[in-house]
């Protein structure tokens, strides 16, 4: 006949009257550590709205939205897609836009409720061309501030610099590019439509 043997029985008997190894999670919360490397999140103040995050992406977590009626570029960070790698983080040209936080639950049946998305929101710059939307105003103000007073050479960064002191209304989009669309925001494309169109 097989007898147990006597450490499994003690051992059986302790773990009868003794507390739970395991958490309680989900029915009580587990905090991460600091250090944990979990979902990734917007900070509005360090980000410029570049889109490097999204570019760099390797899951495609990001989508950019440009739009051009209330001139404002969303970033959406979808958590469903997100591994959590932290390229975003380690290539935001700020280091201050985007940053693994230690939350690491993302427990839902419905994949298009809010907290499965992550969003900042920034003005977007308009071409006065085209009326494209080409890049975000802080990232203009970001080159701008690295550029130093190299920047007054460019005509899209000294509206930009004028912006920050009084309000500068953009022009109406025309049919066809003239001289005068030189020193105006511009994108780069139509700016070397300008360029070539006054030069020939
Ligand atoms: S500043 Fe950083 S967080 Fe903001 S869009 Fe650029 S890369 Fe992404
Ligand atoms: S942590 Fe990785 S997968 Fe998640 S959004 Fe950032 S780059 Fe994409």
């Amino acid at each position: 006949m097989f007898l147990p043997k006597i450490r499994e029985v003690t051992e059986a008997l302790k773990s009868l009257f003794s507390p739970a190894y395991t958490t309680k999670f989900p029915f009580k919360p587990y905090v991460a550590p600091e250090e944990y490397h979990g979902y990734p999140k917007y900070y509005e103040d360090g980000c410029i709205g570049c889109g490097t995050c999204a570019q760099v992406c390797p899951t495609n977590a990001i989508d950019i939205f440009d739009d051009l009626i209330t001139g404002k570029r969303k970033l959406v960070l979808n958590y469903a897609s997100c591994s959590q790698c932290g390229q975003c983080e380690e290539k935001c040209i700020t280091n201050e836009g985007i940053k693994l936080s230690n939350e690491y639950v993302l427990s839902t049946p419905d994949l298009k409720a809010p907290e499965v998305f992550e969003t900042v929101e920034k003005d977007l710059a308009i071409c006065e061309v085209c009326g494209k939307g080409f890049a975000c105003h802080d990232h203009l103000l970001f080159v701008k501030e690295r550029l130093g007073a190299k920047a007054y050479a460019h005509p899209n960064l000294l509206i930009e610099t004028q912006r920050q002191f009084t309000e500068v209304k953009p022009s109406a989009i025309k049919d066809h590019i003239r001289r005068e669309d030189l020193i105006k925001m511009v994108c780069p494309v139509c700016r070397h439509k300008t360029v070539v169109s006054d030069e020939f």
